[in-house]
């Protein structure tokens, strides 16, 4: 099975992904967890090259295309062999962000995004993904405790992380057979209660 983990910055789905990770282990599931983008060597670099604050002149095609390469490599190299030897492959970030981010929030047609994402993950479309809602402000004044340098996503302002929210949530409506809202306002434990939940409803955890 192929779980991913989508939300805004600050949303608290990175903590919820290593708890996932533990209790599917702790369950006797081989796990294998991933970020995006990233993951792998090539897809590494690929994400200095995209979070690169020097980098200012970058079109958002280019943007667009550089995630889809750095998903295609993940895909290619971790994802579809693991998911071929029956292990559960849990990932920070897939497709849904490129949807959020690059189309919801951004200048790229959706359609163009749907072609992108498909072309980069062929038939590796997540079994679940959970997206983590939170209110951008509550977010912000997360990682403002947690004193994160401040990120891209920030310096577009609220109202794009507006945007990128209210992406995931019509994309949750779109999907849902796969994508499932978990309201992360809660604290820890009890977004993890919900998490739980929806693992038991895949026949995991
Ligand atoms: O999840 P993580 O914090 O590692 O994401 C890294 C950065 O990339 C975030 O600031 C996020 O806003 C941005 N991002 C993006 N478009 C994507 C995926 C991530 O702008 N498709």
């Amino acid at each position: 099975p192929f779980i991913t983990l989508e939300g805004i910055d600050g949303c608290g789905k990175s903590t919820q992904a290593r708890l996932v990770a533990a209790a599917l282990k702790h369950a006797g599931h081989e796990v294998v967890s991933l970020r995006e983008p990233g993951g792998v060597a090539i897809s590494e670099k690929i994400r200095a090259l995209l979070l690169d604050p020097e980098n200012k002149v970058m079109c958002d095609t280019c943007e667009l295309l550089l995630y889809e390469a750095a998903r295609a490599q993940l895909v290619h190299e971790i994802v579809r062999p693991a998911l071929a030897a029956g292990k559960v492959v849990v990932c920070d970030r897939f497709f849904d962000s490129t949807s959020a981010y690059q189309a919801f929030a951004g200048t790229v047609a959706r359609e163009d995004a749907d072609v992108a994402n498909a072309l980069a993950v062929g038939d590796c479309v997540p079994d679940l993904t959970l997206v983590f809602d939170i209110d951008p402000a509550a977010a912000a004044s997360r990682r403002e405790q947690r004193d994160d340098a401040p990120d891209r996503m920030e310096a577009k302002g609220l109202e794009y992380q507006q945007r990128v929210a209210d992406g995931f949530r019509t994309i949750s409506r779109e999907h849902p057979e796969r994508v499932r809202l978990v309201d992360a306002t809660q604290p820890i434990d009890a977004v993890f209660a919900c998490v739980l939940a929806e693992l038991a409803g895949v026949g995991l955890a």
